[in-house]
């Protein structure tokens, strides 16, 4: 059996998308930047895609800049927002416990510079409050930058709402929608965000490359200079196989929305119920606001890094956080903020479903995690622990 249940990680690359990918690399070679036929070709496929993409989203195609993904998209859009407002004497930059480390570390490099960062707390349903968004924000905000669908828990944040806040109190808004485009429904209109994050390889188009939204009139700052493209908002000549490639799994992951959501509903229930029958075991994060790929749980008693190996022995590729995490020590930022104990965060998994999972594989999955957290509480001291009474089950 060999299963990928780590979708949040990354995705394998569609078949149409591997098609249009590898015909724009040998058909559509020319630099859009050419004056030539070659070159005006490549530019008209450019153009199509921009305009695709942004009729996706509900913005306009001068609003859609290209980049090599979400962690450049994020940089971008918070850098800029930071710097137009800091130009304005507004250095307070708030956003949530629970963001990708796109967002945070660029949010602590200002910190750094001299920037206020206000990170706010999250419940224990890994869901901000509006409110606190509400009472951050004052004369000195420069931006706010929550995040749509969280990569750890899959818990999704009323970003429609704060984005309409922000808008009222004419502060900027940004939203890493890097795990909700393609997955749920994303209008930057309806967001009413001035900055959006996307990447094409969380569903299914190529890595290194994606997308920065920005809205006509809000600041934006090149981090690379060069070359004219992207309006001299980034510089480099367009990796124009990817983009066409990311444009057509885009395409095809809006279409396919809606029944992919209503069969992974179907298989994320079948997961959850089965997992919660482990004992001393908690699904982290909202049960109903979630995205429906998104199982996260936390078991007492074992090391999440050894859950994966023994899980990988049995040809099952899972998570026990985000893999940007994995290989440090560190437990996961966002297990801490929804009010997890460092021992309980560490035996933390997650299983992140895609289009082509089955019913069959979600009960070998769930068989499988049975059977390895009652081999590991055996060996576990933490856990004989736990049983003799010489210490509190905290799940
Ligand atoms: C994956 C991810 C990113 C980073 O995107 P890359 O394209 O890998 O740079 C940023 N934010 C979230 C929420 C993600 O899941």
């Amino acid at each position: 059996m060999y299963i990928y249940a780590d979708h949040a990680a990354t995705t394998k690359l569609s078949e149409r998308a591997a098609k249009v990918y590898l015909q724009t690399a040998q058909e559509v070679y020319g630099n859009p930047s050419s004056l030539h036929s070659t070159g005006q070709r490549a530019q008209e496929v450019l153009t199509e895609c921009r305009e695709q993409i942004a009729a996706i989203l509900g913005a306009s195609p001068r609003e859609i800049y290209f980049t090599s993904g979400g962690s450049e998209s994020d940089n971008q859009a918070i850098l800029s927002a930071a710097y137009a407002g800091a130009k304005k004497g507004k250095r307070k930059l708030i956003s949530t416990a629970i963001e990708h480390h796109a967002v945070l570390h660029t949010l602590k490099k200002l910190q750094k510079e001299g920037f206020e960062v206000v990170l706010l707390p999250v419940g224990t349903n890994g869901i901000v409050d509006v409110k606190d968004v509400e009472a951050a924000i004052d004369d000195s905000t420069a931006l706010v930058s929550v995040m749509f669908a969280n990569n750890e828990i899959g818990t999704l944040q009323p970003v429609a709402e704060i984005g309409a806040l922000c808008r009222k109190r004419g502060v900027l808004f940004h939203t890493d929608a890097v795990q909700a485009v393609g997955h749920v429904p994303v209008n930057v209109k309806e967001l009413s965000c001035d900055y959006l994050a996307l990447s094409a390889h969380k569903f299914s188009g190529p890595k290194g490359v994606g997308v920065l939204y920005c809205r006509t009139g809000a600041p934006l700052t090149s981090l690379i200079e060069g070359g004219a493209q992207e309006k001299h908002k980034r510089a480099g000549t367009e990796d124009l196989p990817a983009i066409a490639a990311m444009t057509e799994a885009l395409k095809e992951s809006v279409a396919d929305m809606g029944a992919t959501s209503v069969m992974l509903r179907h298989l994320q229930d079948r997961l959850i119920d089965g997992l919660s029958k482990i004992p001393h075991c908690a699904l982290n994060g909202d049960r109903e606001k979630r995205l429906p790929s998104n199982v996260s749980f936390c078991f007492e008693g074992i090391e999440g890094e050894s859950l994966l190996l023994l899980l990988d022995e049995k040809g099952i590729c899972a998570s026990s956080g985000s893999a940007c995490t994995s290989g440090s020590l560190d437990p996961s930022h966002v297990l801490l903020a929804i009010g997890r104990v460092h021992d309980v965060a560490h035996g933390s998994l997650r299983l992140t479903l895609g289009a082509e999972n089955t019913e069959e594989e979600v009960d070998y999955l769930i068989q499988s995690v049975e059977e390895v957290v009652a081999y590991l509480r055996g060996m576990s001291p933490v856990w004989r622990d736990l049983q003799e009474g010489k210490r509190q089950y905290i799940l």
